[in-house]
């Protein structure tokens, strides 16, 4: 029996490029597009029992897939539409179903008055990639205000909480185990709405100033670099005033390398910024990896930094 004669609701070789911000790669040969836990659960254990290698997609924004695709299931675990039950105010935890846009679950907390999460607005994706990936922006961190995350284990759900999600800069456990993330819970501090509301605006605002909407990108390519990792010999070289938030931007150091215009293919590093990667049209992911090793390579032969990606591969 295959996936699909199982479970019809699971469509096969779906084109991942359409499904995802950098648009390029190859097809899933199982796919499902649902924001229903019964049934991504169902999937999964389905895809598990068969021996079938399955991934959860949230907005597809930070990842980049390889041009032979996924040869498992892919579940787009993703609401488009969130309703009232989506993020709830249960005593003084606010809950999020992961599968929210982030988006939404910025705007909700600011309805209800609630801080700690506006400086997160305009951040692209679900809820989901946002815990699996720690995101943040502006010296905030999703995990900054989070009690705990529910997941799927391969074999029930269960809460972990913060400490045992052991985030980092751009990381957590969910990185590097094999669960599914369901839903999390916050608790946030009171604030004043008016407040809240401008600065998510303002961030909106900065960021619309900063890059064009519609880019086939998955926003920063490389993760920036705390300033304990860099030697003496590399500080030096640096100019103190472009550490922020205890991180060198990775774009500094590209820039400095004359990363900006360099291009493989249809994959070019943008010219606004040296940590966005584009793809400008027919863009393949062996030319993405083409151009990242030529980054890599010029990066560590200054500086001796060897690049870490943010963006997650796929396939
Ligand atoms: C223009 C632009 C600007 C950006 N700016 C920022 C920024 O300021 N700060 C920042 O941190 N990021 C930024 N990003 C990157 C990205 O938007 C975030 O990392 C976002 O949180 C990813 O969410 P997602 O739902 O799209 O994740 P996806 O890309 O769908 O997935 C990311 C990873 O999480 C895993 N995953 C997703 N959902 C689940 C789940 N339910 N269970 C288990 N694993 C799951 C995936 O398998 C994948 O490995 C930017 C991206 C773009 C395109």
């Amino acid at each position: 029996m295959t996936l699909d004669k199982i479970l019809p609701q699971i469509k096969k070789r779906v084109c991942l490029a359409e499904k995802t911000y950098f648009q390029l790669g190859g097809p899933a040969r199982y796919f499902l597009e649902t924001n229903n836990v019964k049934e991504l659960i169902e999937a999964v254990k389905t895809a598990k029992h068969l021996k079938i290698p399955a991934l959860v997609l949230g907005g597809g924004s930070n990842v980049a897939v390889a041009d032979r695709g996924w040869s498992g299931l892919v579940v787009k675990f993703h609401r488009q539409k969130p309703r009232a039950k989506t993020c709830q105010l249960v005593g003084r935890e606010f809950i999020c179903e992961a599968s929210a846009p982030l988006a939404y679950l910025v705007r909700q907390s600011i309805r209800r008055h609630l801080a700690g999460l506006e400086k997160l607005a305009g951040i692209p994706g679900c809820v989901s990639g946002a815990l699996v990936g720690n995101a943040g922006a502006y010296g905030v961190a999703i995990s900054d205000h989070l009690a705990w995350v529910e997941i799927f284990d391969g074999q029930k759900i269960r809460r972990v909480d913060r400490t045992a999600c052991h985030f980092g800069y751009r990381d957590s456990i969910f990185k590097h185990r094999p669960w599914v993330v369901l839903r999390a819970g916050f608790i946030l501090p009171k604030g004043d709405q008016k407040i809240l509301l401008a600065e998510a605006r303002k961030i909106i605002k900065i960021r619309a100033g900063k890059y064009p909407v519609d880019l086939k990108c998955p926003g920063s390519f490389f993760k920036n670099i705390p300033v304990q990792k860099l030697t003496k010999k590399v500080l030096a070289q640096i100019d103190q005033a472009k550490i922020i938030e205890g991180k060198l931007p990775v774009a500094f150091l590209l820039e400095s390398v004359g990363a900006k215009g360099e291009r493989v293919g249809d994959m070019a590093v943008s010219d606004f910024h040296a940590n966005f990667i584009l793809n400008l049209g027919r863009g393949k992911f062996s030319d993405l990896k083409k151009l990242v090793a030529k980054l890599k390579v010029k990066v560590k032969k200054k500086f001796g930094i060897v690049l870490a990606e943010e963006v997650r591969y796929i396939g």
